[in-house]
């Protein structure tokens, strides 16, 4: 059976980090649009040169960009996918679920990680920290002027997809305050 899940939850909620686990355990394909547009950055790409400065804003890129890159991914085929930070608006979504109908593929859940802001916050400062400290680049987006903005993105253009997935019975919530392991537990029992 293939299984197709969505990650939904604000910038720092784990979506990444859970996505990352679920590759390993369940040899699910992990599809970030994050990633694949911080790729096009580095490659130096006109679209990655188009993107940057979006992105370092916090702001959301267009809808032609992201879905044009999942429609590029899906095109080579295969299923088990975990969507990461895709879709985030409401038009997003939409074309996710025409590109897996042409697929003959549909969605198993959405599965949203719950936290509050101020956990958000210390785990964007920190992730920032760490990265320094081990000599990696930080995101251009990881300070707290962009937060400020990508959380807001995050409110008033991705949250509706709660109620959007509530109403087609895809919703799943977990806890993604509780420890990484615990996270990720809810999710496998979820997944069954
Ligand atoms: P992420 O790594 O998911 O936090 O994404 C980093 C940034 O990439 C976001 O703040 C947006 O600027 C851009 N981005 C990633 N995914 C999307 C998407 N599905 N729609 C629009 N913009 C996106």
């Amino acid at each position: 059976m293939s299984v197709n899940i969505i990650l939904l939850g604000p910038p720092g909620a784990g979506k990444g980090t859970q996505a990352g686990l679920l590759t390993k355990s369940r040899g699910m394909v992990q599809l970030s649009t994050g990633d694949m547009l911080r790729e096009a950055q580095a490659s130096g790409s006109e679209m990655g040169k188009i993107v940057a400065e979006v992105m370092a804003k916090g702001q959301l890129v267009t809808d032609e960009i992201v879905i044009g890159l999942i429609r590029e991914k899906l095109a080579q085929g295969g299923s088990g996918f975990i969507f990461d930070g895709f879709p985030r608006t409401l038009a997003q979504a939409d074309a996710l679920g025409a590109l897996l109908a042409e697929m003959g593929q549909g969605l198993h859940a959405a599965i949203e990680l719950q936290v509050n802001d101020e956990v958000l916050v210390d785990r964007i400062v920190g992730r920032a920290e760490e990265a320094r400290a081990a000599g990696k680049p930080v995101r251009a987006d990881d300070n707290a002027e962009s937060l400020k903005t990508r959380l807001m993105a995050y409110y008033k253009q991705t949250s509706p997809l709660v109620g959007y997935y509530h109403a087609k019975g895809l919703l799943k919530g977990v806890d993604g305050l509780a420890p990484i392991d615990d996270v990720a537990a809810q999710i496998d029992a979820l997944l069954g």
